[in-house]
């Protein structure tokens, strides 16, 4: 298991968060980092998806396939995100319940780019390394954690960061809104930006909103941790009567969107944390009643009987298929409006079926593999056929069998384009198998006058 420290050492005479090529290289050194996967375009207004980066991190043979639990911290710059993220890493690192904190004089490495190095760039950030965890019940599922900052605070980007907070929920499986001091009803209204892009959520989005409150100074009125939070969060989404109607649609509508929606207030945690320009994120140099909550918050969305998968449409999805959802969900926000909500279903139905089907070719692939692949003998084309049909019959079976969206007449495009390539495949197949024959034929004679010269 590779250490956060070791990485962290590197990182800092690395001081660099972007660049794929570094990704390689530093992976190869057993370097785990930040890395960018969303960047913003300022010029463009838009956002640029990372793609080999991505693809870098989720197509890993030990993770593709599993199903991928993803957690975000989203919000304003320099409210303490990195630092709780880094948090976070040390819980995935050191697995053991008790000890995972780490030392007093620690300092704290990750996420967090210090002396001047860290860079305020608007966009998505994920950590190279994707954990594979064990679930209570013995399945694995692989942890992406992403960081999320953008300018959450300031009203002329609201696009933008509207834009940006929809991404990441509609990718994440768990969502943790950071804030601070207060929940403000800006802070909704960013939520809620359009009615209906947020409603489409409903369908689309992460399982869990995390509302985190940092620097709460009201621990009388409502206790820190989970429990102060949810009395505090049902008093705030309250729908009073004499409220302006905008506001209380605001609060059905998040009230409606998000099955699981909590809040978690977190104390100050202390003045050297908050103002030493030398604070490098040791234990001893923060208040304990913050260490306490600490050692509620991390386990509370990290530890493994606590960890949602991420589900689209109401199936979980893989790392190989995020990927997918990435691109898919990138391509709507390209404009320079908000995406119609209409397009954003379809977005998510695309990429749905395109996942479907990939699981379905991959099926009949790795049966092909297994009768006709590289290492196999030749086969004769009648046989090979048989068990191309029977193959193309079940790979088309299963992608029929998964719960897709989108509607019958928009699934069969899938369809149909599916059994293109299964086509495609089985002439490469073939191919490949006929020169096996020609291949034996050949190397027949030839042993044969190889021998007799000898
Ligand atoms: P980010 O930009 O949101 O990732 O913020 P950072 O994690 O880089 O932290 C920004 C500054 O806030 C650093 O000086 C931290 O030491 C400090 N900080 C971290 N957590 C908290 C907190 O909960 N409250 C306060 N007041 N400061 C914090
Ligand atoms: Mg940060």
């Amino acid at each position: 298991r590779r250490d956060a420290q070791t990485a962290v050492v590197r990182n800092r005479s690395h001081p660099r968060n972007e660049g794929v090529d570094d990704l390689q290289d530093e992976e190869e050194l057993g370097t785990a980092r930040p890395v960018q996967i969303v960047v913003a375009d300022e010029e463009e207004h838009s956002f640029l998806l990372q793609e080999a980066a991505l693809e870098r991190l989720l197509l890993r043979e030990e993770v593709q396939d599993l199903n991928v639990v993803v957690v975000s911290v989203a919000g304003a710059f320099r409210k303490g995100k990195s630092f709780l993220l880094d948090f976070m890493l040390r819980y995935m690192y050191r697995q053991s319940p008790d000890s995972w904190v780490g030392g007093e004089e620690q300092p704290l490495t990750g996420f967090t780019w210090r002396g001047g190095c860290e860079r305020e760039t608007t966009g998505i950030l994920a950590w190279s390394e994707v954990f594979v965890m064990e679930k209570p019940d013995g399945s694995k599922v692989a942890v992406l954690l992403m960081d999320t900052q953008g300018a959450f605070d300031s009203q002329s980007t609201i696009r933008e960061c509207a834009t940006l907070f929809a991404l990441s929920t509609m990718t994440s499986s768990v969502q943790v809104y950071n804030l601070s001091q207060n929940l403000q009803e800006d802070d909704l209204q960013h939520l809620q930006v359009r009615s209906a892009t947020i409603m489409l959520m409903v369908i689309l989005c992460c399982q869990t909103l995390m509302f985190l409150v940092r620097d709460w100074s009201y621990p009388y009125e409502h206790p820190y941790g989970l429990e102060g939070g949810r009395s505090f969060l049902e008093k705030r989404l309250q729908v009073k009567p004499n409220q302006h109607e905008e506001l209380q649609n605001v609060r059905k509508h998040i009230r409606s969107c998000f099955s699981n929606i909590c809040c978690f207030l977190l104390p100050h945690p202390g003045l050297r944390v908050a103002t030493n320009p030398h604070f490098d994120g040791r234990l001893k140099d923060i208040d304990d009643e913050f260490k306490k909550e600490l050692l509620n918050l991390v386990p509370a969305l990290l530890s493994p009987q606590n960890l949602v998968e991420k589900e689209i449409g109401g199936v979980k999805i893989t790392c190989r298929d995020l990927v997918l959802y990435f691109k898919a969900y990138m391509k709507i926000y390209q404009g320079e409006e908000l995406p119609h909500p209409k397009s954003m279903l379809q977005a998510t139905a695309e990429a749905n079926n395109l996942a479907a089907a990939a699981i379905a070719k991959d099926l009949y692939y790795k049966s092909m593999e297994q009768i006709c692949g590289g290492d196999r003998p030749y086969i004769s084309p009648s046989e090979l056929e048989r068990h191309h049909a029977e193959l193309r019959q079940s790979s088309v079976w299963h992608f029929r069998s998964v719960k897709k969206m989108g509607g019958e007449e928009f699934c069969r495009r899938y369809q149909e384009q599916l059994e293109v390539e299964l086509n495609e495949a089985y002439a490469n197949f073939s191919k490949h198998n006929d020169g096996k024959n020609i291949f034996s034929a050949a190397r027949t004679p030839a042993t044969l006058f190889a021998v007799m010269f000898i």
